[in-house]
């Protein structure tokens, strides 16, 4: 299997520090706000990647860490009027809501930096005493960036041109511009906790090494967080956590892109953040999976309403295909191997590893479903009495291999009955007819055709036809799809 190496800028061959088994830590959220689909991308993204380990056989630990406190929920909190952790126990409260509503498989821990407080302590008493950080007497901890030789290894970034980017004014006590805090003296009012070095709180960087630390060890298998996250956080995490240990603290260090709306950076003041639960308002939590998966997990993306829009009709096509073949399948299928020329039951599985396997590449495996949908729907249009039993056993083979398979990146979770009513209604809404009016117009078509008013009939197909309803005339009688959605004849 290989990933990409943020490190080494290379997509390399994983092997684990222990045999069979994975440590991955990935930086989650910091919760002053309700989330937004940047952080929804990023938990699923390494959601899916501890899904895909252990689907491989890999034991997996996965830590995803709450930032419970920092200067936005200070600054957030004293807005409101209230304490920082009344205020992010809140927000992680609305996070897990919005996790729990997108069907994301959590994560194993989700320490937060408020209950790690001791060791936070511990770990910047141990920089101290090893030489890389010093107390103010302001009662601050710095961090000493020139000290640690590999700086700027993962970012890239060179020490001399970082003394351009930095403010000129530097902070009481802090000997070079460069270094940054460990440990924050509290300011009047602010939330604080005693340490040796008086009252105060963490820095942000450090809460991420010594929750990594203290949740997964000494070295971990693979770090992963947002491409915003690499300088100077995760930089940073290199810096504290490997003064630390002596030695190299996560072996891949992976970052997931950033997401832009309508071709601008998500932002508030710009009036296009989404949240989560704004997307889950308008949209199926596969739907928004589906968006995601499309793309590699470490590109950028660039999404609109209409991204969404096209998924969704993937996605219906894809269940109502799923729905249709499982009726007659069901009916039909026998307890023999008795397939269709040709098919390989392997096929999907085989398929979906090879791609996953080289930097879990689900653009590439949800390619594979719009061959593999097309075969279904193809073979259902030409089934005979002579291969009836023979196309539903493939068809068998091939649901149940797409639900494990496709169920490890989180998608065809759901009853195909259920999730193409659901689209139905949103579209019947949408279009402003609702499924009763449907019902009444086919029975009256229907009653015009017995009293041979064929000219009533076309008039009722038709005034359904231009609100978007298409009728279909079968032996069981008339259907109706949305003219909208994709759907097999
Ligand atoms: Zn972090």
């Amino acid at each position: 299997m290989k990933i990409y190496n943020s490190l080494t800028r290379k997509k390399e061959e994983f092997k684990p520090l222990e045999y069979g088994k994975v440590k991955m830590y990935a930086c989650g959220i910091t919760v002053y706000d309700l989330s937004h689909i940047g952080h929804a991308r990023q938990a699923i993204v390494y959601s899916m990647i501890a899904e895909y380990l252990r689907f491989r056989g890999y034991e997996v630990k996965y830590v995803r860490n709450y930032t419970d406190v920092d200067d936005k929920i200070i600054k957030r909190a004293q807005d409101r009027g209230i304490g920082a952790l009344e205020l992010s126990a809140e927000q992680i409260k609305e996070a897990e809501i919005d996790m729990a509503n997108l069907h994301i498989k959590d994560a194993d821990v989700k320490p937060k930096a408020s209950e790690n407080i001791q060791n936070i302590i511990e770990f910047v008493k141990s920089l101290i005493e090893k030489g890389y950080a010093y107390s103010t007497e302001y009662g601050d901890v710095y961090y000493i960036v020139r000290k640690f030789k590999d700086y700027g290894k993962l970012s890239g970034i060179k020490i001399d041109e970082l003394l351009n980017g930095v403010r000129k004014e530097v902070e009481p006590g802090k000997r070079d511009p460069l270094d940054f805090a460990l440990w924050k003296s509290a300011k009047p009012g602010e939330i604080s906790w005693d340490s040796p070095w008086g009252k105060g709180r963490p820095g942000w960087h450090i809460e991420c090494s010594a929750m990594a630390l203290h949740e997964l060890g000494e070295q971990i298998d693979i770090h992963g967080g947002g491409k915003d996250l690499i300088f100077p956080h995760h930089e940073d995490e290199i810096a504290q956590s490997e003064a630390y240990l002596g030695k190299e603290f996560a072996k891949v260090w992976s970052h997931c892109g950033l997401i832009k709306i309508n071709g601008e950076k998500m932002s508030k003041s710009l009036g296009n953040s989404l949240t989560i639960r704004d997307a889950l308002a308008k949209y199926n939590y596969e739907v928004i999976k589906y968006v995601f998966l499309q793309k590699h997990y470490t590109a950028d993306i660039d999404i609109s309403d209409s991204d969404f829009r096209l998924a969704e009709k993937h996605l219906y096509y894809f269940y109502d295909t799923l729905y249709k073949t499982t009726v007659f399948s069901n009916r039909y299928k026998n307890e023999s191997n008795n397939y269709l020329e040709n098919f390989n039951a392997d096929d999907i599985k085989e398929k979906f590893i090879e791609a996953m396997d080289d930097d879990f590449n689900t653009p590439i495996v949800i390619s594979y479903l719009y061959d593999t949908f097309k075969y279904m729907n193809y073979i259902m249009k030409n089934v005979n009495k002579e291969n009836r039993v023979q196309t539903a056993n493939t068809l068998a083979s091939i649901i149940k291999s797409l639900k494990e398979v496709y169920g490890v990146i989180g998608l065809f979770g759901q009853e195909p009955k259920l999730f193409i009513e659901e689209i139905k209604d949103k579209y019947l809404n949408e279009l402003n007819i609702t499924r009763e009016i449907i019902e009444k117009l086919i029975q009256e078509r229907k009653d015009a055709k017995t009293n041979k008013d064929f000219e009533l009939a076309d008039n009722i197909r038709n005034k359904l036809l231009e609100s978007g309803i298409v009728l279909n005339d079968t032996r069981e009688g008339t259907t109706w799809t949305i003219k909208q959605l994709y759907t097999i004849e």
